[in-house]
């Protein structure tokens, strides 16, 4: 009997059925399950860059695809698969619903999430956007649709210092959440008027600058590459701030160089496979001035596997729901960054990166 004669039907995984997932699998067989049940399914596997590189391996190797946040969506859109499987955090697969309401969209671990959507309640945000109605309300594409819902402009890592650039010389005021520390950055470049909500990325805010400063004088050849989570001192060292595009491109554009990374280990993989001869070294979360709680790795990243993909495939569990009156909203705020990006793409080219070295890149963590 072939892997693929092992597919059974949706929700068969019950009482006195096979279970969803064989025990007892080796790697390669578990990979071959997974992808030959996308292939039964009429599925594709899109997978971010900080999650187990099994899966990103899988995805490139099924015909899907690694990438940051937007991609990913942008990728599902496009794509003729009749089923997405988004292996990343929850707002990911509730953006790959929203801009495709006709796929079913799953998601190996429903309870995979991002401490930038918890810190971000809808109820909380609405009412501090009722309070300031004279600010134009953009989020980060790290929040939840409802909160989407309730923004006039989506953003993402790479094209936020463009949108608010933007809304700046149009003389706007700017109500921004929920990531202070891309927030502080954006301002800090722009000169916009900011009001700020208080979130934060658990993995990048635990990088020390003081570490930092220590390690590169350890090697001083390295890049210091940062993501624009991080806090502003560690931003303040880097060669390269930028989305996690950016930040493969900057090894991908010198591969051999030495690079000390601030962002989510799981990045490493697809530094690694691009620039084998790079030398990669993790920016540090500990040290001295250490609170490390996640060690530059995602808890809610880590919780997507192999086994979640086969098991959400074989029991339609893990399906991405966004209520249709909050789709359409949050549709909205999407479509307005879609519309920028695509309008300022033939310019993209002849764009100069500013000083600080934040490269223009459509993605986001
Ligand atoms: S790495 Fe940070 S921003 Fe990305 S999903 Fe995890 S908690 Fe959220």
């Amino acid at each position: 009997m072939s892997l693929a004669d092992t597919v059974i039907p949706l929700h068969s995984a019950t009482a006195g059925q096979p279970p969803a997932v064989p025990a007892g699998l080796s790697q390669v067989e578990l990979t071959e399950l997974v992808a030959a049940e996308l292939k039964a399914r009429d599925a594709v596997l899109v997978a971010h860059y900080y999650v187990d590189g099994a899966l990103q391996d899988l995805a490139q190797a099924t015909g899907g695809f690694v990438a940051d946040s937007l991609e990913m969506a942008r990728f599902g859109r496009r794509h003729a698969a009749k089923t997405l499987v988004v292996a990343g955090v929850r707002f990911m697969g509730e953006t790959a619903k929203i801009l495709s309401p006709d796929k079913r969209v799953l998601m190996p671990e429903l309870e995979a999430t991002c401490s930038l959507d918890i810190g971000c309640p809808a109820d909380a945000f609405s009412a501090f956007c009722d309070a300031h109605p004279d600010r134009t309300v953009v989020v980060y594409a790290n929040t939840s649709a409802a909160v989407k819902a309730r923004a006039d402009w989506m953003v993402t890592s790479a094209c936020a210092l463009p949108i608010v650039k933007h809304l700046k010389d149009q003389g706007r005021k700017i109500l921004w959440a929920p990531d202070k520390h891309l927030g502080g950055y954006i301002q800090e470049q722009t000169g916009a008027d900011m009001l700020m909500w208080d979130g934060s990325c658990i993995v990048h805010e635990e990088f020390k600058a003081t570490e930092l400063v220590l390690m590169r004088e350890q090697h001083p050849q390295a890049k210091v590459l940062v993501h624009p989570e991080s806090p502003a001192g560690v931003v303040a060292l880097a060669d390269v701030v930028g989305s996690t595009s950016a930040l493969l491109k900057a090894v991908t554009d010198d591969p051999t160089g030495t690079f000390i990374v601030a962002t989510d280990n799981g990045m490493m993989h697809r530094m690694r496979q691009l620039a084998p001869q790079a030398v990669l070294l993790e920016a540090p979360t500990s040290g001295r001035s250490a609170t490390c709680k996640s060690c530059a790795h995602c808890p809610w990243m880590a919780m997507n596997a192999l086994e979640g993909v086969l098991h959400c495939l074989r029991t339609g569990s893990g399906e991405i729901q966004v209520d249709e009156t909050v789709r359409v909203k949050a549709l909205g705020c999407i479509e307005r960054m879609l519309d920028f990006t695509a309008a300022s793409a033939a310019n993209a080219a002849a764009t100069t990166p500013p000083a600080s070295g934040f490269v223009p890149n459509i993605g986001a963590a």
